[in-house]
């Protein structure tokens, strides 16, 4: 017994002398202003695709970091309400990059609270369907939101100009890559009718020349009500539908019951709006893996 007593007390001394020296830092640095001394330049992104974007457009750079607001919560944030925690997040921003179409219903509160905040609007100059905001699910569009974000970087920090056009540069080349890969797996593809469960691909479907038959729910997690799932169902009856894509993002249980009256496969389609932190090529994994869905679904 004696022998261990005093290693014991000793390591509860360093224990105590580390969670002290742990929380007096954490304290220093949540005191501390973030304008005077950081020197780090800090790019928050609204949305998961905007973040991906901005991984791509920051890489190599120096002194440069990518937050994205919501972290990992899935999904893309329809009627969003910003908890003060994420207001805190945006409080660290030297520029807030967003999707823009109106997908960021708490834009306002932004720049109420900040107004001095350098904002990019990843859609600004492309012409919408319908008033959708899910621009980025089209490779080409998500290209120029590519471009969009990276002369807004370049603009904020002009020191860094050449590498963020640069960068821009790389990824683009990536996704037109993507986008022939894209095309060479849907393009022959004999059907082309489409159901899917929220208004997410109207731009992909435009991009890949695919017809989106019916959405089932056009708002995410509202219930289609009884009379609107029949129709749905005797839509897909009618049209001969092979298959119906549900996101990973939502509940699949609607879909479960359609492909239980239907028989028709249901498959998962994803409009890349979350997935994991700090993999730059997220969205490529992703798009790459809808085009090997639609070839098992569509042939
Ligand atoms: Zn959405």
């Amino acid at each position: 017994m004696r022998p261990n007593l005093k290693p014991r007390a000793l390591r509860l001394t360093i224990t105590l002398l580390v969670t002290t020296m742990l929380v007096l830092s954490l304290t220093a640095c949540q005191a501390a202003p973030a304008t005077t001394t950081k020197d780090t330049r800090t790019y928050v992104t609204s949305l998961y695709p905007m973040y991906v974007a901005a991984l791509n457009l920051t890489s190599g750079i120096a002194g440069v970091e990518v937050v994205n607001m919501t972290g990992t919560i899935t999904g893309c944030l329809h009627d969003y309400q910003l908890s003060p925690g994420e207001l805190t997040t945006i409080e660290t921003a030297d520029a807030f990059i967003y999707n823009g179409a109106d997908l960021e219903s708490y834009l306002d509160q932004v720049t109420a609270n900040y107004p001095d905040l350098p904002l990019i609007n990843a859609s600004a100059g492309i012409e919408l369907l319908d008033a959708n905001p899910h621009v980025w699910v089209s490779v080409s569009l998500m290209i120029r939101q590519v471009e969009t974000i990276a002369q807004g970087m370049a603009e904020l920090d002009p020191a860094n100009r050449e590498a963020y056009l640069a960068n821009a540069q790389t990824y683009t080349e990536k996704l037109s890559a993507l986008r022939d890969d894209l095309h060479a797996a849907i393009d022959p593809l004999p059907k082309r009718d489409i159901v899917t469960f929220h208004e997410a691909f109207p731009y992909f479907a435009q991009e890949f020349n695919l017809n989106i038959a019916a959405v089932v729910e056009r708002e995410p997690d509202s219930q289609p009500s009884a009379a609107e799932l029949a129709q749905t169902i005797s839509l897909i009856r009618d049209l001969k539908i092979q298959a119906i894509f549900v996101e990973p993002q939502y509940a699949a249980d609607t879909a479960q019951t359609i492909a239980r009256e239907t028989g028709v496969p249901v498959y998962t389609l994803d409009p890349a709006s979350s997935g994991p932190l700090g993999d730059p090529d997220a969205y490529l994994t992703i798009m790459r893996q809808n085009g090997e869905v639609l070839k098992q679904a569509l042939r």
